[in-house]
């Protein structure tokens, strides 16, 4: 069976330093293991950043101690501003294994999610977010600071800032056809 962690160093970005290979048989633990896989989310948040794709972020997909996915925030490569780490990585990790559902997988990175990475995780089922800081730390040093939106969501639909949510009317029969043509029952998360 692989070693987890030198399988970490083995599948290293090109043109990046390894995570750390000085890396005792003693001191492989399950704590060493989720450093490695964060500092593999680091080193492929400064990739991205030196080659000019995006901001300095990245995200990395395991799954039984193997890698799945990864990315770098790609929103400048491709003029998206959806393309966060998290998103690029969720969206190869899913093509990767051929399913929806990565209830088996983790995720590693290098700063905690914004709610549209941390909704789209759900949506996947992820087992645990592993992150190299914290929001408050994040926004400390960078000034991308996210709270004010997780804040928002927090509100009530019709309380939110930004942007505000208008229930449309006379099409809510329409809407609710389309539904029952569906159908509601037996559906499950990511079906
Ligand atoms: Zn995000």
């Amino acid at each position: 069976m692989t070693d987890p962690i030198e399988n970490v160093a083995a599948t290293r970005l090109p043109g990046t330093v390894p995570a750390d290979e000085s890396v005792e048989p003693s001191q492989k633990s399950g704590q060493r293991l989720h450093e490695c896989w964060t500092k593999r989310a680091i080193d492929l948040a400064r990739a991205g950043m030196h080659a000019g794709l995006g901001r300095p972020f990245g995200a990395v997909v395991v799954k039984d101690g193997e890698l799945v996915a990864e990315a770098s925030n790609e929103v400048y490569k491709q003029n998206d501003p959806t393309a966060h780490a998290e998103m690029v990585a969720v969206r190869r990790a899913v093509t990767a294994l051929g399913r929806r559902n990565l209830s088996d997988c983790d995720i590693y990175v290098n700063g905690m999610p914004c709610p549209m990475c941390y909704s789209a995780i759900y949506w996947t089922g992820m087992r645990r977010i592993y992150s190299a800081s914290t929001a408050e730390q994040l926004a400390e040093i960078t000034g991308i600071d996210d709270a004010e939106l997780y804040a928002d969501l927090a509100r009530p639909p019709q309380a939110r800032m930004k942007p505000p949510i208008e229930q449309v009317p006379g099409v809510l029969q329409d809407a609710i056809a389309c539904y029952e043509e569906w159908g509601h029952r037996g559906h499950t998360r990511g079906s």
